[in-house]
């Protein structure tokens, strides 16, 4: 077995075997997992500090899951740090790194049964990108009886990835509490992903529409949704380099467009192509009197954990 165990930092298990071994000795309370796939930014930061706040021990996995990736996606050019990842989870103390490669995952090559995220995972993101659920949820599952983790920490950021492990793990009965962590942005609003690191200078800046837009339409949130709508559109139609697929205002539970009368919480998503990248937002609001953003607009928490 060769586990290496950096000074003070996490013991790293790449395979099954050593994985094994030091989740056994995580044995005095309880196991959170917080699920990425490297490329540490503090959006991640975020979540494992959340997760320290609550569980005994932190276990964190980075896996490239092939299985989620189209053909045509960037699953080549994804950035690789995994020397800056294994310092930023140092630095949050994390217990344990789980970083396999895809044949310890799936031994056998791609599997022939997969979770079905059914059809909730065919619209937003899973109309852009087919099977991209199917894969996404196929690992988590995996993941979470790997790790044997009793609960999972995962962002606000991906909404749709978020509402379909909840239901996974209730239609599934997996023994794991989901627990959601708001959006981490840059100072200027951007959310931040590691897939930010495509971006040139000027991307940014055309990025930049997608959370003004999020932000614009939570403003008009008492008036109702097809104020809400307008109020996000009017910003993204100003920036024609940002080439939109989705700017939506959907039920959180069933992703479906909330009618005029609607009143009460429903998520502002949005997705574009700003040159070469992807990026998705969205936020939560509130609909009718009284109502607006759910999620304070903030950029990275400075809190140490407790
Ligand atoms: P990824 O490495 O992009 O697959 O993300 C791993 C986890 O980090 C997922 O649960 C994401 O939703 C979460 N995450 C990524 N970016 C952010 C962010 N800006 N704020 C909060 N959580 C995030």
């Amino acid at each position: 077995m060769t586990q290496t165990t950096p000074a003070a930092g996490p013991v790293v298990a790449r395979t099954r075997d050593e994985l094994r071994a030091a989740r056994k000795q995580l044995t005095d309370g309880d196991v959170a997992v917080v699920m990425t796939m490297g490329a540490l930014h503090d959006g991640h930061a975020t979540l494992i500090r959340t997760a320290r706040q609550a569980a005994r021990h932190v276990v964190v996995t980075i896996f490239l899951n092939p299985l989620q990736f189209g053909p045509k996606e960037d699953l080549s050019r994804y950035p690789r740090t995994f020397d800056s990842d294994l310092e930023i989870c140092t630095r949050e103390g994390v217990d344990l790194v789980f970083a396999p490669t895809p044949d310890v995952i799936y031994p056998d090559g791609d599997p022939g049964v997969r979770i079905s995220a059914g059809p909730l995972g065919t619209v937003l993101e899973g109309q852009s990108r087919p099977g991209h659920f199917d894969g996404m949820l196929t690992v988590v599952g995996k993941l979470m009886q790997l790790t044997r983790c009793d609960s999972a920490y995962f962002g606000q950021k991906d909404a749709q990835q978020l509402l379909l492990i909840r239901r996974m793990v209730r239609d599934l009965d997996f023994p794991v509490t989901v627990v959601s962590v708001p959006t981490v942005r840059e100072e200027d609003g951007l959310a931040m992903s590691s897939r930010n690191t495509y971006l040139t200078e000027s991307d940014h800046e055309v990025a930049l529409c997608l959370s003004r837009a999020l932000r614009a339409g939570a403003e008009h949130a008492s008036e109702g949704p097809s104020a809400i709508r307008r109020g996000a559109r009017a910003v993204l139609v100003r920036e024609p380099l940002a080439l939109v697929d989705y700017l939506v205002l959907v039920h959180p539970d069933t992703l479906e467009d909330v009618p005029e009368w609607y009143r009460g919480e429903a998520l502002l998503a949005v997705a574009a192509r700003v040159g070469t990248t992807r990026l998705i937002d969205n936020l939560p609001v509130l609909v009718g009197p009284g109502g607006g953003a759910l999620e304070v607009f903030s950029s990275v928490p400075t809190a140490e954990p407790a």
